[in-house]
């Protein structure tokens, strides 16, 4: 792309309204450049917080001409845009991440298969489309079965052990296109998140060890505690490989699984930033989000560096439930603020519900002992 370097004053467009568009937003904000997002909702935690907010669906033909008569470049904040409306976008203006690696991304089939185009490992995996594929693809058992595309936070997942649950798991499904891959073994998670120029400079923000719960990120901590210098090295090396085999310009996260045998084994990507890389924000000098916009913008690409120790609790709208509350309470964000080293982000959702992302909370600290001991105090108090 030879589209120009912009500068602070130019104006930033996003596809979405969540929380990842409005941390983008913030962050552009920082610089100086003006923002604009696309999304339905009149309430999202991004058209808040932008300078302007196109309020239509995201394949709306108005809204998309109107974001791209205002933008000098746009990006996008969740995988399921259409991969048509950022075609759309770009015979306007700079898009990045490019259509088509965004369509990689939202298709678990083909994400696999750039895997192995890549000489990245993944899970054993098959292909569910019909019927007949059923039989094929039971060797594969026990084995998760998941819809290929549209899933997130364990949502269209289901655990199946006998050919029979296979196929009554793909009914419940909707017959709708699938994967599934063999259960393997874990014995921890990663995620690694690099930034990829447009002249194909790479840096990556320090390697992220997740816990999830349920299939949804409940705790990163950075520096990983169990990742060797090695593995952690293999792991970045494996994400550069992916960004630069997609031609990708734009923050790229990739999750990884290490099994029982210490081996590492893709899981899925994101193009964008990504929820395990909120710590960015207060342990590292340069955030994902602004290794978004500079991507973005087309300026210099500097590796972040940590400064702190960190965990990131994610928090869920559980905890405005405690107990069998029906009637939802604030959190004691008092006390919680009262502790040493606590940033507490929320994203303005006006409705907490269970299991929705209302906001994290980072604990920065010189070293990973005392973040720890920090962040189980505020388990303690949030109960
Ligand atoms: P989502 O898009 O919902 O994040 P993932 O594919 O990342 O879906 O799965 C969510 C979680 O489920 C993973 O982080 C992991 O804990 C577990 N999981 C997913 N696939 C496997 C697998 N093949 N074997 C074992 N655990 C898995
Ligand atoms: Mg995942």
């Amino acid at each position: 792309m030879s589209a120009p370097v912009l500068l602070p004053g130019a104006t930033l467009g996003v596809m979405g309204g969540g929380q990842l568009g409005r941390m983008f937003v913030h962050a552009a904000q920082v610089l100086g450049y003006r923002t604009v997002v696309l999304e339905p909702d009149a309430t999202s935690p991004a058209g808040l917080v932008a300078h302007q907010h196109v309020a239509t669906g995201y394949t709306d033909a108005a809204g998309l001409a109107e974001l791209a008569s205002v933008c000098d470049a746009v990006t996008t904040e969740f995988e399921n845009v259409p991969a048509d409306s950022l075609r759309t976008l770009a015979e306007r203006l700079p898009v990045a991440p490019a259509a088509a690696a965004v369509e990689i991304c939202q298709d678990r089939a083909a994400e696999k298969r750039h895997f192995q185009r890549a000489g990245v490992p993944c899970a054993p995996f098959a292909t569910i489309e019909a019927e007949a594929d059923l039989a094929g693809a039971a060797g594969l058992l026990p084995g998760i079965l998941k819809t290929a595309r549209l899933g997130y936070d364990g949502k269209g997942q289901v655990s199946v052990s006998t050919p029979a649950e296979l196929a009554a798991a793909w009914q419940r499904l909707g017959r709708a296109a699938c994967v599934l891959e063999k259960r393997l073994p874990l014995a921890l998670e990663l995620s690694v998140i690099v930034a990829r120029g447009r002249d194909g400079t790479i840096v990556s923000l320090p390697l992220q060890q997740n816990l999830h719960r349920d299939g949804i990120l409940a705790v990163t901590q950075v520096p990983a505690p169990e990742v060797t210098p090695a593995l952690a090295a293999e792991a970045v090396g494996c994400a550069g490989r992916l960004a630069a085999s997609m031609d990708y310009v734009g923050v790229l996260c990739v999750e990884f699984f290490v099994l029982a045998d210490g081996s590492l084994v893709a899981n899925e990507m994101a193009p964008r930033p990504h929820n395990s890389g909120h710590y960015s924000l207060d342990a590292c000098d340069v955030s994902q989000f602004e290794l978004q916009l500079r991507t973005l913008a087309g300026l210099p690409l500097v590796a972040p560096r940590l400064h702190s120790a960190a965990v990131m609790l994610n928090l869920l709208g559980d905890l405005w439930f405690p107990g069998d509350a029906t009637l939802p309470r604030t959190p004691d964000w008092g006390g919680v603020l009262a502790l040493p080293g606590v940033a507490l982000h929320l994203y303005g959702k006006t409705e907490a519900r269970r299991g929705r992302k209302m906001g994290h909370l980072t604990v920065t600290a010189p070293d990973a002992a005392s973040a720890r001991t920090t962040a189980l105090e505020v388990c303690r108090l949030l109960g």
